[in-house]
């Protein structure tokens, strides 16, 4: 029996209910696979700033450092800056864990409207990994004369051949892994001159080691305008820290609800632990009512099964998602008028019909 241990931040809000339901499927994916999972339950989040001033406690890394897996609910809170959550602990938990490939699956599911006008049966099912530590994100810069008519800022973009490598290096590998034929990058060369041209050599250099895979290379707003027109054309798309984030929100978006997109922060290596967790944030609107949409949640799940060398696993649990939004069975962001705890227990229900 293969067993794992997991660290579970459930965060604040709707983090605490969408981590209860996928606490009761990887139960039932344990029970169907005999696998076991020891759960850690750790209640750093924003209302743990409030009690205590600290979004996790100075040795929070080093209390996680040990685990298998790291899965997050949702971190934020109305009255404590995005910031504090981020810097307070998630992105230390990015930085420190070298978790440099951020992966979203972008998949049009059953009974899920697409906001785009496409012909019907299209399928969207592709992967966008999106670098994770370094690029346009980095503290490098400044500003001098504040405030004066002769105010000049710089904002140093940071890329090191190590970070890009690794990073189009894991894009098609992940391509290989998934049977997926292309691996798209998003560059802007013809703007972008230092920068982008680098990533561009790099791309070609790494690309020339997959023959079996086909490569291409986009301007990131031609590449945009394709997400939106042809989305069925991409297999794993890869871009730098700011050009990834910016289009995995527009692919998320072109898939529907913003409570099933998921995430993971990898660290490919698996030198250290790595970081699951839904798009979607603490949904303070709708917390306590038992209404969220727990599939952003179950998907990171999946995500996780997968990385921890458990695919059977995390196809069954992707599978189970499926059925249940097949059979109709779809919380009211879907358009459905199930709860939380129903479209739980039918996951469950499908998990353990498993043969
Ligand atoms: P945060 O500050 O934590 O990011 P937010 O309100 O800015 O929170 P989200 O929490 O992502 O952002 O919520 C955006 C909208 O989507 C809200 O109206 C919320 O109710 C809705 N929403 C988010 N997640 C879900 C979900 N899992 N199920 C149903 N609705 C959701
Ligand atoms: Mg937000």
């Amino acid at each position: 029996m293969n067993g794992y241990r997991i660290a579970l931040i459930p965060g604040d809000g709707i983090g605490v209910e969408v981590m209860q339901s996928a606490r009761e499927v990887l139960g039932a994916v344990a029970r169907t696979f005999d696998l076991r999972f020891d759960f850690t339950e750790f209640p750093w989040s924003c209302q743990h700033y409030v009690d205590t001033g600290r979004m996790m406690p100075e040795d929070g890394i080093g209390q996680l450092r040990s685990f298998d897996a790291i899965l997050l609910g949702a971190v934020g809170y109305p009255t404590v800056p995005d910031h504090v959550s981020l810097w307070g602990l998630l992105i230390p938990i990015r930085r420190e864990f070298q978790q440099y490939a951020c992966v979203r699956p972008v998949k049009l599911l059953p009974g899920v409207q697409s906001p785009l006008a496409l012909p019907k049966g299209t399928d969207i099912d592709y992967l966008v990994v999106r670098e994770n530590n370094e690029g346009e994100y980095s503290t490098v810069g400044g500003r001098s004369y504040a405030g004066t008519p002769h105010e000049v800022v710089t904002q140093v973009s940071l890329f090191t051949r190590r970070g890009t490598e690794r990073i189009i290096r894991y894009a098609f590998e992940l391509a290989r892994a998934r049977g997926k034929q292309r691996v798209t990058s998003a560059t802007k060369s013809n703007g972008i001159i230092h920068s982008m041209p680098f990533w561009d050599e790099v791309f070609a250099d790494v690309a020339a080691g997959y023959p079996d895979i086909e490569s291409e290379q986009m301007h990131v707003d031609a590449l945009a305008a394709k997400f939106v027109l042809t989305p069925q054309c991409f297999g794993v798309v890869v871009g730098s820290n700011l050009f990834g984030d910016i289009l995995t929100d527009l692919s998320a978006a072109t898939v529907g609800s913003i409570g099933i997109g998921a995430s993971a922060n990898l660290n490919p290596e698996r030198e250290f632990p790595s970081c699951f967790e839904p798009v979607h944030g603490s949904a303070p609107d709708i917390v306590g009512q038992g209404i969220a949409n727990p599939l952003g949640q179950v998907w990171s799940a999946a995500l996780m099964l997968e990385h921890l060398g458990e695919p059977e696993a995390a196809r069954a649990v992707e599978d189970a998602m499926q059925r249940t939004l097949e059979a109709g069975i779809k919380t009211g962001d879907l358009g459905g008028s199930a709860n939380t705890a129903e479209v739980t227990a039918a996951l469950v229900r499908e998990l353990s019909s498993v043969a």
